[in-house]
């Protein structure tokens, strides 16, 4: 922390709620760059989130003139190239103390407008082609900081499980329409709300994966309706708090697969687009990926996809 914040930081009240050394509690803003976005809009009313640049960018905006030490096309991939994009930050409360089950429904679906507004103006950019908003919950789930957050990251290129979504809506099947079909067959349904349901996928890849989608195409979460948003607020409380009755203290990621920006050539085209569920899968991190999971792709879960959703369900 740098010094240059000590007199602001001498002047914090410790209300319940606020810690002195937390960059995004409520009162500490100069700990942090200046707000992208925020709930609400207005500056006049104290915000309920707001999205800041991170810090620590793991991507990093093209830069006209910066002199970057690109490898020949022929052999360079997403892999081996340096990774340009924008890398915020979404602050989900300010109050330190705040989890998602303790937050207020209106102020949970507030995160995920505020999340909606940014994915949709990154869209408008010439240079990003895909973005996704991601949680890690917990150390198992590689989070560093305790105060409540997600981050949004826009790519320029992408990246390969999108490209591997992307590609299994090639042929004249939809596997996403398919996935909704084995749910409701397998009893695997875990909770509805509006439009969107929650289910146990076919093939987890731990005991009480969920994913939450929209139960008719579309392509965009950016681009959702208001009863979305809400439906999916409501539903992403829902199941983290079957979650924590299940497995109290439970880790989890989550992460949002939205289809590639439609805008030029490149972009995928109508047929796939006009197929694609934006979905977000939660993943409790309960167990270790282990040799077997890093050698081959493959995962080894000791719950059927039945048994998550039954229990899940009575949770
Ligand atoms: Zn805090
Ligand atoms: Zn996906």
């Amino acid at each position: 922390m740098s010094n240059t914040h000590s007199d602001c930081l001498s002047f914090d009240s410790l209300s319940s709620g606020t810690r002195a050394d937390c960059p995004f509690c409520a009162g500490n803003e100069l700990l942090t760059p200046p707000d992208i976005m925020r709930m609400p809009a207005a500056s006049a009313q104290p915000w309920r989130a707001r999205i800041i640049p991170n810090r620590f960018p793991i991507v990093e905006p093209r830069s006209p003139t910066q002199q970057t030490a690109e490898l020949p096309p022929s052999i360079a991939t997403p892999a081996t190239r340096p990774a340009h994009g924008v890398h915020d930050v979404v602050i989900e409360s300010p109050n330190h103390d705040h989890t998602i089950l303790a937050i207020t429904p209106s102020a949970w679906r507030d995160v995920w407008e505020l999340c909606r507004q940014r994915i949709a103006l990154l869209s408008e950019r010439e240079d990003l082609l895909w973005a996704t908003v991601f949680k890690n919950s917990g150390v198992h789930a590689g989070a560093s900081l305790e105060h409540l957050h997600s981050q949004l990251i826009a790519l320029d290129f992408i990246p390969p499980l999108l490209a591997a979504e992307l590609e299994a809506l090639a042929g004249t099947g939809n596997p996403f329409a398919n996935v909704l079909t084995v749910a409701r067959m397998t009893d695997t349904v875990v909770a509805e709300a509006g439009d969107l349901v929650a289910i146990v996928p076919p093939a987890t890849r731990q005991p009480f994966e969920i994913w939450i989608l929209p139960c008719h195409p579309e392509a965009y979460f950016h681009a959702t309706s208001a009863a979305h948003i809400e439906a999916l607020a409501s539903l992403t409380q829902r199941v983290v708090a079957k979650l924590q009755r299940l497995v109290p203290g439970a880790d989890y990621n989550w992460w949002l697969h939205q289809a590639p920006f439609a805008k030029r050539t490149g972009s995928p085209e109508a047929a796939r687009l006009s197929k694609w569920h934006w979905h977000l899968e939660i993943l409790p991190r309960l167990a270790s990926f282990a040799g077997f999971e890093l050698a081959t792709g493959c995962h080894v879960t000791t719950l059927f996809p039945q048994e998550s959703a039954r229990r899940l369900r009575e949770a």
